[in-house]
Parts: structure tokens; C-alpha cells; sequence
């Protein structure tokens, strides 16, 4: 009894160090698809909730407990039929879903405020509250009119990607088969159009030759928000080690997700969950509860992911191994298909920081990844915009 005790003190204090210097470091993740269950009868964004029975990996009260300084809050658009209808319904879509974004987290000023400079993020940070920046999923709501993308940054969105899982107008997917080969003559124009208002270019989900022509044409570095390695995992969605060294090289990052570490086993009744989770906001409290019970239920059968948290670890030390501690970042897809056994939630972050000190890296290297090397991507988009 005495032993076991003596062992749970040990064990405390063993993680109590490395929670501790974690909490020193301004700590960001640059996509949480959060913003899909702002709108969920019952629940509050400032409550406690448990992935286990509720789905939610991101709250403000683990957030506050010291693991996630803030990140960016992704208007995730759904991609419909690409015409004039489609976009329009888009449009409306992402309106409301940044219209949700504002009022959710405006709710709670002594807790959140809202970031569109690295300036303000220090700022926001240093005056001990958490940090949100926006961002957008799918340019596909822009249809094909890219004045929309300055509505979208007037609105305070900094970061955006072209494409989603498949090709639309402005780029081919890492999901499709090619159709423009990369980038399509308008997505030419929006990665302009994205370095004239000084917003970062989103290069995860996008294929391997989009990338290419968005690391050629942009005059500010890419960031990949959420995506992995393909060096240590072999999936299109993944960036290969050349591609991670050439976006290194032009002062870029890649996030490293939780996702992509292993095949996806989407079956029919994962999909059939799935998109039901994409729509839990217009759930009922007993359908979440529902949803949650089966999801729960298929994990124990059926995981999405065969990987855990050592695979992740393998991932990122692999990921840092080829980019550099000046071009990692992390981005896991929290409440976007993200988290894995061992790192279930934002509660498990301070485990990567311990994982990496004992992998000898530095507070300053810390420092960097978890959120520094993101600002520094932020800050060259606003100074490239400033020059043209
Ligand atoms: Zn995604």
C-alpha cells in the first residue's frame, strides 16, 4: 500500500515538470474544427467536456488548464457541386459558420480574444487569455468571384487553403485524381489575391503538384496546417521529405496532425457516423449522446486510425529530423478526425513536450515549434502584403 503510494507521488511530481514548462510556452495548433460544435443544443464552449462520451476534444477549460494557448478556428465548408448554386449555399454556409465563430467566443471576453496579427497574439497571450485566430478549410465558397477572400479577411480569417478532399475550382486535391494538374488558372489568381491581403496560404489537403505551384508563385512562405510526414507514413495526403525540405527552405511550416499515420478504415458505418458528427450541431442532446455511444462503441472495433501515440511521436521526431525546429509546428485535427490512444485530447500536449526535451531538444526549440515558427509564417505574410 505504502509502495504503491510512494510510486503515485513519484508520478505526480514526474509530470507535474514537464506540465510546467509546457504552460511557459505560447502554445498554438493551427486547425481545430472546434467550430462544428459551437452550435450544439446544451453544450457551452466554457464547459468541461470528455471526448469519451461527448466527441470534444477542444474546450476553454482545458485549454485554461495550461495545454493550448490558442489556436486557429477553422470555417470548414463541406464542398457541394461547383456551379452557381453550390457556391452560393457555400457562401451562406461559411458566413454563418465565422458569424458562429464570433459570437461563441465573444461570449466569454475574460477568457478568448480574437488575434489577426502575431502581434496580437503575444499580446492576448502575455495578458493571460487564450488566443483565436481564424481560418478557412475549402476556398470553395468563394466560388469564382475572389474579392469574397477580402470580405473573408475583413471577417479576420489569416489562414485558408485552396481545396479540401476534392479538386474544385482553384486546385486539384491530394484525395482526387488530378484535373488542372495543380493549381487552376483562378487558383493562380487566388494565391495573389492571398499574398496581396497578407494571408497565409494553407497548403495541407492540396496535391503534391498544387503545393509545387503555390511554393513557386507565393511571395510568403506556405504552412501546412494539418499534415504529416509522408517520409514516415506513405499516404498522398502527406508531405514527402524533398517537399518538407523545399517548404523549409522558403521559410514555411507543417503542422504535424495525428491523422495520416496509418491508413484511415472509413467503412460504411464509420462514414455514416461521420457525417452525422459533421452536422452534431443540429443533433438534439439525446442524438449527440446517441452518436457519441456508437462512435465509442465502433473505436472499440473498429478504430479510424491504427496508430497511437508512439506512432505519432515516430512522426513528428521524424518530421522535425527533415524540416528543422524552425519549420514544425503542430496542428493534430482536434475535432476534425484527429486525436489517437495516448493523445485523445489537448489535455495530452504536455506528454509531446516531455516526449521531446527527453528527445534533447531545447525550451527554445520548444519555444519554436509550439508557436513561434507559426507567428513567424504570419508576421512574412503581412510584411509581403505591405511591399506590394
Ligand atoms: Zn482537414
Amino acid at each position: 500500500m505504502f509502495a504503491l503510494l510512494l510510486l503515485a507521488g513519484c508520478a505526480t511530481t514526474q509530470a507535474e515538470a514537464p506540465r510546467k514548462a509546457h504552460r511557459d510556452f505560447l502554445v498554438l495548433d493551427t486547425h481545430l474544427d472546434t467550430p462544428l460544435h459551437f452550435g450544439r443544443p446544451g453544450w457551452s464552449f466554457a464547459g468541461h467536456h470528455d471526448p469519451a462520451t461527448d466527441l470534444v476534444q477542444v474546450d476553454l477549460e482545458r485549454m485554461d488548464a495550461g495545454a493550448l494557448d490558442g489556436g486557429f478556428f477553422a470555417i470548414y465548408t463541406e464542398q457541394g457541386p461547383l456551379n452557381a448554386k453550390g457556391y452560393a449555399d457555400a457562401l451562406a454556409f461559411a458566413r454563418g459558420r465565422s458569424d458562429l465563430i464570433d459570437h461563441t467566443l465573444a461570449a466569454f471576453p475574460n477568457r478568448i480574444d480574437f488575434a489577426t496579427t502575431a502581434a496580437d497574439a503575444r499580446r492576448i497571450d502575455r495578458a493571460g487569455l487564450r488566443v483565436a485566430f481564424k481560418s478557412m478549410e475549402n476556398s470553395y465558397p468563394l466560388g469564382e468571384d475572389l474579392s469574397l477572400l477580402r470580405e473573408f479577411h475583413d471577417r479576420g480569417v489569416r489562414l485558408a487553403g485552396p481545396v479540401h478532399g476534392a479538386n474544385n475550382q482553384f486546385a486539384d486535391s491530394s484525395g482526387d485524381t488530378p484535373k488542372w494538374n495543380g493549381l487552376s488558372p483562378l487558383g493562380r489568381t487566388w494565391v495573389k489575391e492571398m499574398n496581396r491581403l497578407g494571408m497565409v496560404i494553407d497548403a495541407s489537403h492540396a496535391s503534391d503538384a498544387a503545393f509545387d505551384q503555390m511554393l513557386e508563385l507565393s511571395k510568403s512562405p506556405l504552412l501546412l496546417s494539418h499534415s504529416s510526414g509522408r517520409g514516415a507514413f506513405d499516404h498522398p495526403r502527406n508531405l514527402d521529405d524533398s517537399r518538407i525540405r523545399k517548404l523549409a527552405a522558403k521559410g514555411g511550416a507543417i503542422c504535424v496532425s495525428t491523422i495520416f499515420l496509418s491508413n484511415m478504415n472509413m467503412g460504411p458505418e464509420r462514414a455514416a457516423l461521420f457525417s452525422r458528427y459533421e452536422h452534431i450541431a443540429d443533433l438534439s442532446p439525446e442524438a449527440q449522446a446517441d452518436l457519441a455511444r456508437r462512435w465509442r462503441a465502433l473505436d472499440a472495433t473498429q478504430p479510424i486510425w491504427a496508430a497511437d501515440f508512439e506512432r505519432y511521436m515516430a512522426m513528428v521526431l521524424h518530421v522535425i529530423e527533415v524540416a528543422g525546429v524552425d519549420h514544425v509546428c503542430f496542428g493534430a485535427d482536434w475535432d476534425g478526425g484527429g486525436g489517437l490512444p495516448g493523445i485523445e485530447d489537448i489535455s495530452a500536449l504536455p506528454k509531446v513536450t516531455e516526449r521531446l526535451r527527453a528527445a534533447g531538444y531545447s525550451d527554445a526549440d520548444l519555444a519554436k515549434m509550439w508557436g513561434g515558427n507559426i507567428l513567424r509564417v504570419v508576421e512574412a505574410a503581412a510584411r509581403a502584403a505591405s511591399t506590394q
